[in-house]
């Protein structure tokens, strides 16, 4: 199968503007930002959604919320809030698939949408 434009980034086939990388995250500035910061933090590990992830990688789902939380210290929004989203399918509007958390800041953000 193809590889998606994530894991692109993931093997420095396509270059992106990386906030932070441990041994199985990577957390990049979004390209199209939808508020003064937007970063995605992903597994590097290829999940193409968050229902394609097995319970065993709990702790995995835990590194990824540990990497936001770094990130938004990292940038300077840790006091001022932020909010997490995970777009889940193409209902939820999941244009990538492989599993990212985007951390949204910046400025005050509106209600989400429903
Ligand atoms: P989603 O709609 O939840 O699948 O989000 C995918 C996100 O990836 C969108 O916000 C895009 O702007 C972003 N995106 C797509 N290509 C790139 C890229 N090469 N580098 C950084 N962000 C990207």
């Amino acid at each position: 199968m193809s590889k998606t434009i994530f894991e692109k980034i993931i093997d420095r086939e396509i270059s992106a503007d990386i906030i932070l990388e441990t041994e199985n995250l990577l957390a990049f500035r979004d390209t199209h930002p939808e508020a003064p910061v937007h970063i995605l933090v992903i597994p590097k590990k290829h999940f193409p959604r968050l229902a394609a992830v097995p319970t065993e990688e709990s702790e995995l789902l835990g590194q990824l919320l540990l990497a936001a939380q770094a990130c938004a210290k990292k940038v300077g929004i840790e006091s001022t809030g932020y909010r997490l989203v995970i777009n889940n399918g193409a209902d939820a509007g999941e244009t990538v698939p492989h599993l990212h958390v985007h951390l949204l800041g910046g400025r005050k953000l509106e209600c989400p949408p429903g």
